[in-house]
């Protein structure tokens, strides 16, 4: 028969599973588990929609049998089943092979973080088998197919027989090595608590042949061994249970069942409301962000079901855009389970309802905020960004429920805080709440505009990241106090109101203005410089950095902002300027170019003529 290859990346995979050291080889079943109820969830769908199909609960279930002797675990279910293109498609290469191409070109630090990451279903029998084998046969096909495979060297297909639809998948489990139990997975108590543990809540009966006791017959002191067929989950969603009966750990294996995300939440909350509305949640904040969360591809939502049954896996309308990274489901008995999508936007209970969440997850964070400081700064790197976004956008009609939520690094603290810590500790003489935007803390922090706020011992908030003072100019203010850039042209301190210059410095400026024309609104002395000789300011909406950003962007239109060229008349260079200008113009020329040069270096905008800005060094040299 013939042997098909794998596609390349579900070759690396295997590959990783096949020698994975990882240490809960365990989470195998629950992984296929999953794919069996999905697979009964399918059929259940169509049912919805499709009057001839009977959805007869008692059809449907998933099997788990033992062959100790064969060293087998069987996996089946009754459910939507696969053809043989499907069972190609599906088997032969992986699914999520994005996400894995993604990761490979990041450089994967080990097979755990991959495993950790992406979570890879099928994929992960081949930690505890050496053969696996796939019987299926698709619900309203008449035919059943065979897929088998050793690992990467490829699969095999052929026809075979199946009396009804449905998947049986048979796993070959291994030798134990002198390191590796796999016997375990044969062992019937074994098997029992994983399931237990993994997929107790899942809402399909999952049976299982399970060895008893009993008195023989007519004796009362004999015993003897009997099997039979049990349900060993409850089938009772974690959701519906009570609070405390429910350990950290139980949630934790919900979200990774689930596959919520592939990290450890940070957060998780578990909500039974009563009332205008009733309904039961559980919400989870990660701890990172999945890899196209920052993607227009990402889609937010909760999982949405009305009286226990999933009616929408990632309802939108449960979260605002910037709670997107939020992760859960919300079940409510007061949803139709018909619902369709354009009624559920209108419905007026499913807008209570995504209202509290909303709430919630506010004071969740403030909480963690508050009582968990570093658990709340990993957060924030990685869902930061989203809340800063949702400062910015709708004109900041978000930003009283989000401005507490932010943290900018400072200068002064040399750590994240928020704007409140900022403003608390702020001198009774201080107006403004003063930052300065850049590329990293590290070249703020040698950012000559920054020296006199600096010397007068007011904090700066120092912002680095794209959306940052975008966000900032649409708050305005918090409490009460406007918030200033240092490289603004008036900075609000009264001593630093520029000074006016001499008759002779006001020719020096003007002339300087009119050799360097456009490129700058003015040319000033400064009051904001200490030990540098020049830098660039702006006046107006738009600052310099925002004006990189903007240009950065696929469709800039080469918006500028206003500069102004500011001269430390306290610099020493400035006395050769002046020089320079009633003695010898040609000299004035050059170093009016070069100093305005360095401004553009200082600022880190591109210079226009950097060979002719070199030619200009040198020429000094000689
Ligand atoms: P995932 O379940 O995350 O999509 P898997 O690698 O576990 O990734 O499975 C790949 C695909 O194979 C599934 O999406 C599903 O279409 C199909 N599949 C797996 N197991 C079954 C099953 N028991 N019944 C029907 N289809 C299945």
């Amino acid at each position: 028969m013939e042997l098909k290859q794998f596609k390349a990346e579900s070759k690396r995979l295997l590959d990783l599973m096949i020698n994975s050291i990882y240490t809960h080889k365990e989470i195998f079943l629950r992984e296929l588990i999953s794919n069996a109820s999905d697979a009964i969830d399918k059929i259940y769908y169509r049912a919805l929609t499709d009057d001839s199909l009977q959805f007869n609960k008692d059809d449907y279930y998933i099997r788990i049998a033992v062959d100790k002797e064969k060293r087998l675990l069987t996996v089946s279910d009754t459910g939507i089943g696969m053809t043989r293109e499907e069972l190609e498609e599906n088997l032969g290469v992986i699914a999520r092979s994005g996400s894995l191409a993604f990761k490979q070109e990041n450089e994967l630090e080990d097979d755990r973080a991959l495993i950790g990451q992406f979570g890879v279903g099928f994929y992960s029998a081949f930690m505890v088998a050496d053969t696996v084998t796939v019987i299926s046969r698709a619900h309203g096909s008449d035919k059943a197919w065979k897929w088998e495979s050793r690992g990467v060297e490829g699969y095999t297909i052929e026809p075979w027989e199946k009396d009804s639809a449905g998947t049986d998948v048979v796993l070959k489990i291994r030798e134990n090595t002198e390191d590796e139990d796999y016997g375990q997975f044969l062992e019937e108590h074994r098997i029992i608590a994983i399931v237990k543990k993994y997929s107790d809540f899942i809402r399909y009966p999952i049976r299982m042949n399970v060895t008893k006791t009993r008195l023989k017959e007519g004796s009362d002191s004999e015993y003897e061994e009997y099997v039979q067929e049990e349900i060993i989950n409850s089938m009772v969603p974690i959701w519906k249970k009570n609070k405390n009966e429910l350990k950290e750990e139980d949630y934790l294996n919900f979200y990774a069942e689930k596959r919520y995300g592939f990290d450890k939440p940070l957060r998780y909350v578990h909500i039974s409301a009563e009332g205008a509305v009733s309904y039961r949640s559980i919400l989870f904040i990660p701890e990172r962000a999945p890899f196209d969360f920052y993607t227009p591809e990402y889609e937010k939502g909760l999982e949405l079901y009305a009286n226990g049954v999933l009616v929408m896996s990632k309802c939108p309308d449960l979260l605002p855009d910037y709670f997107s990274f939020v992760k859960g489901m919300v079940d409510s008995d007061d949803l139709s389970l018909n619902i369709s999508r354009e009624m559920l936007q209108h419905d007026r209970q499913l807008k209570l309802i995504a209202k509290n969440i909303q709430s919630r997850i506010k004071s969740e964070l403030a909480d963690m905020l508050r009582d968990e400081r570093e658990k709340y700064e990993t957060f924030f790197k990685s869902f930061g960004r989203q809340l800063k976004y949702g400062v910015y956008v709708q004109f900041g009609a978000n930003k009283d429920v989000l401005q507490d939520l932010l943290l900018f690094y400072s200068h002064r603290e040399k750590k994240m805080i928020t704007l409140e810590e900022y403003v608390a500790k702020m001198p009774e003489d201080q107006k403004f709440i003063y930052y300065a935007a850049g590329e990293s803390v590290e070249k703020l922090e040698k950012l000559p505009q920054t020296e006199f706020v600096r010397d007068k011992g007011y904090d700066i908030l120092f912002l680095t990241e794209d959306i940052d003072e975008f966000a900032v100019k649409m708050l305005r203010e918090y409490k009460d106090k406007q918030f200033k850039s240092v490289s603004s042209g008036d900075l609000g301190i009264d001593e630093a109101k520029d000074s006016e210059p001499d008759e002779e410095g006001k020719k020096v400026f003007a002339a300087m203005k009119e050799i360097l024309g456009d490129k700058v609104k003015e040319v000033r002395a400064s009051r904001r410089l200490k030990s540098h000789p020049v830098c660039l300011t702006s006046e107006g909406e738009l600052s310099i950095e925002m004006e990189k950003i903007l240009n950065a962007l696929p469709n800039a239109q080469g918006i500028k902002a206003e500069k102004i060229l500011e001269i430390n008349t306290g610099h020493r260079v400035y006395q050769v300027l002046k020089k320079a200008h009633s003695e010898d113009r040609e000299k004035f020329k050059l170093y009016t170019d070069l100093l305005y040069n360095q401004a553009l270096l200082i600022e880190g905008i591109p210079l226009e003529d950097p060979v002719d800005f070199t030619n200009k060094v040198c020429q000094m040299m000689q």
